[in-house]
């Protein structure tokens, strides 16, 4: 088996072997991003097939998202081409299952109210009344807070509950939270009643089922015995990002043979906000008091200058196993810093590094918010190079910005139309209020709504002055090229003007809606003619869905940070590295909440750190929108760790003794500790040892290049033995 395996080019280290073999109880496999626990996890199920006979049916592989399951899926089809694959899904579809089938036992009527925003959003158009989470939280707030929920707000909302319902959270403690959203608890609580009795069946989102899930088993003992009679091995990657709930349910599936197998890094916890729950893994031991803990560091992906870099990086957090990781890879210089002067040229600049790559499948540009993608999409379909998209942001089109811009423009063709100017009348220097609406909409002449509200309404004097000198630009607006026009609505018409005002009174963000504008200036920058600029973003609308089904096509990769968890790609582009952006700034969070953020933005750029092979290039810009823009402090951090000083610094440290037990004998520039023990023969089960990171312990095992230590705080596989006393 093992033999086989090292024809595909990957022969496993001696801790991925001990996982791979040790196939009952349980085992915790804590490791480095690109350390092959992935790997290891596809390995030990072809073993338990291959070897063991295990039926594939009995094998349970739970992963964090269906990209992941996906992913795991196709990676095991090519180590294993010839077996069946086995049952590779997200615990949500497992939790799913679950309520589904009691369900029907008890005749019990539900709905899911939560999925696909295409479906959500062609419900809003056509006005149909549609039980969805969002529909129902944005009327809830409605008319509790008695005003129209931002999409900031209600992205907020969904994160909020979901956050409550995965970590568990009693009323007290929910209420305790600090929250942008007014009277959010009391939403909550009108949202969970909602859906028990609102709709004449029970409404379930996402969450609820993971909850409903873990309740049933909890209660139900026929329903649990047929579950744990279903596996007999279960087996979950990315383990980090794991929820209380999640974890619930995981025990109570494996509490008959306890055959699980968790693979986790806490450095690459990035979803603690939607409540994941990382520190589990630290009470691991207790939870299954026969567990095995593994340990792994040596980095397979990476070139050396990526590995080192990203180890002393995550080195800034505070609440962390402290792990090293290392690589035998290549030294090559592979990380490039850029700053470019402004952001317009991001886009650009990226199409001119990546136009002559051999493979665009190789290529991977990460970014922090899916908004980044628009300006990226409509560059790159210009250069002709193709992409892929792993989660589109289809808001973009029907954003209700570009449909204010789309409708002036539509006003420099026709002015006669109310319908056009209703959707716009707060919106520009005119400011026509409700009531002179009202007024005008009385009136059914088929003539300019300009000429109208001269003629039959009363106006504030300065209103006339402005709706005279509105119908002349958009009159003129109709030769206009494109960019010009938007300038012009912006500027003129006081478009941003009236934009800022509604931030102020409304909350919205005010950096995304004139990011919004000046993409679509990006957009519009080539184009000759309004209608050009019209079709065009139908046009791009279209690319975006297909560009979602480019996958494993010769085309870039466009991603979030958050996405692109687990993948690995050889040249990697992280980009809009500034402050804001990664970190990001919240001013609501008191200052252990801001402490977290940051702790976890930094494990985020470390995901996207460590997804590249053997390029990685950093991208920030000096200016963005026409304001200063600073460079990420993440960026800042990675160059003094570069630069030549800091490596002496580091290489000191190295020669002190403290690192040599991660860095391996194999690296040149370390000293041994000449006490060491050298050969490794004198290494028995049962000698007591002094490690001098880890300080004293006792050996518990000896297996080929590894021992395994026993210290006061936890199990340690070493692989190598110099640094042991
Ligand atoms: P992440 O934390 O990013 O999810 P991971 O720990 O799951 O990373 P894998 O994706 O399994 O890591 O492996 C990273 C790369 O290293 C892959 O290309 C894999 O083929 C390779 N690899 C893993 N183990 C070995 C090995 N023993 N020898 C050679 N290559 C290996
Ligand atoms: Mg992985």
């Amino acid at each position: 088996f093992i033999r086989k395996k090292d024809e595909l080019g990957v022969q496993l280290n001696e801790v991925q072997l001990q996982a791979v073999r040790q196939t009952e109880g349980p085992l915790l496999l804590l490791a480095s991003p690109g350390s092959g626990k992935t790997t290891t996890v596809i390995m030990r199920i072809g073993y338990l097939i291959e070897e063991k006979r295990i039926n594939p049916a009995r094998i349970k592989a739970i992963t964090f998202s269906r990209t992941a399951a996906n992913d795991m899926r196709e990676r095991f089809k090519r180590f294993f081409p010839d077996v069946q694959p086995v049952d590779f899904s997200t615990i949500h579809s497992l939790a799913f299952k679950v309520v589904r089938e009691s369900f029907r036992k008890k005749r019990t009527a539900y709905q899911i109210i939560e999925g696909d925003i295409d479906k959500e959003k062609d419900a809003f158009n056509s006005q149909q009344p549609l039980l969805h989470k969002k529909i129902i939280l944005r009327n809830l707030f409605n008319t509790i807070v008695g005003e129209n929920i931002t999409d900031d707000q209600l992205d907020e909302l969904t994160t909020y509950i979901s956050y409550i319902k995965n970590k568990m959270l009693s009323a007290d403690q929910y209420s305790q939270m600090n929250m942008n959203v007014p009277k959010a608890v009391q939403i909550f609580k009108e949202y969970e009643s909602f859906k028990k009795t609102g709709a004449g069946k029970l409404l379930l989102d996402y969450d609820d089922m993971l909850v409903l899930a873990n309740e049933m088993l909890e209660k139900d003992q026929e329903l649990l015995h047929n579950y744990q009679q279903s596996y007999d091995y279960v087996l979950t990657d990315e383990s980090q990002d794991t929820s209380l709930v999640q974890h619930a349910i995981i025990e109570k599936l494996v509490k008959r043979h306890q055959n699980l197998c968790v693979v986790a890094d806490d450095d690459q916890a990035i979803y603690s906000w939607r409540g994941a729950e990382p520190s589990y893994l630290l009470n691991f031991k207790q939870v299954y008091p026969d567990a095995n803990i593994l340990y792994m560091e040596q980095n397979y992906r990476s070139s050396k200058e990526i590995v080192t870099v990203a180890n002393q990086f995550i080195k800034r957090n505070k609440q962390r196993y402290d792990k090293n990781m290392f690589t035998e890879n290549a030294a090559d210089t592979s990380i490039q810093l850029t700053s470019l002067p402004d952001y317009q040229f991001q886009a650009k600049y990226l199409v001119r590094a990546i136009a002559d790559s051999e493979n665009f499948a190789d290529v991977a540009i990460l970014y922090r918010n899916n908004a980044s993608s628009i300006a990226l999409m409509n560059e790159f379909d210009r250069a002709g190079i193709p992409f892929y998209m792993k989660d589109v942001d289809n808001r973009f089109f029907s954003h209700w910005v570009v449909q204010d811009i789309l409708n002036f423009m539509r006003m420099a063709f026709t002015d006669k139309r109310f319908d056009i100017l209703e959707k716009i009348h707060m919106k520009f220097n005119g400011y026509i209020s409700k009531k002179q609406m009202e007024a005008l909409k009385r009136i059914h002449n088929h003539e300019s709504v300009f000429d109208n509200l001269l003629q039959y309404v009363p106006l504030q004097p300065y209103q006339v002055k402005n709706l005279k000198n509105c119908k002349k630009t958009l009159k003129q607006m109709k030769d206009m090229r494109p960019k010009h026009a938007i300038h012009v609505i912006r500027e003129q018409l006081g478009y941003e003007k009236a934009l800022e005002k509604m931030c102020e009174r409304l909350g919205f963000r005010r950096e995304y809606l004139i990011g919004i504008l000046n993409t679509l200036e990006e957009i519009a920058d080539t184009l000759e003619t309004l209608e050009d600029f019209a079709n065009r973003l139908k046009y791009l609308a279209t690319v975006l869905k297909t560009a979602k089904r480019r996958k494993g096509q010769n085309a870039v990769t466009f991603s979030t940070f958050h996405s692109a968890k687990g993948l690995e790609f050889e040249k990697v582009y992280m980009i809009d590295l500034i402050e804001g952006m990664i970190p990001s700034t919240d001013e609501t969070k008191n200052e252990k909440e801001e402490k977290d953020m940051l702790e976890e933005a930094v494990r985020l750029f470390y995901v996207g750190m460590t997804r590249a092979k053997t390029y990685l290039e950093l991208i920030s810009y000096e200016a963005r929108d026409g304001k200063k823009a600073v460079e990420s402090q993440f960026v800042t951090a990675v160059k003094q760790i570069m630069s030549p000083n800091k490596m002496a610094i580091e290489n000191k440290e190295v020669t002190n003794g403290k690192k040599v037990v991660r860095y391996g004998k194999k690296a040149s520039n370390i000293q041994f500790n000449p006490n060491a023990v050298q050969d490794r023969t004198k290494l028995m089960v049962g000698n007591l040892i002094k490690h001098r990171v880890f300080g004293h312990g006792e050996i518990v095992k000896c297996d080929g290049d590894t021992i395994e230590i026993r210290f006061q705080a936890k199990m340690k596989i070493l692989s190598i033995t110099t640094c042991i006393e």
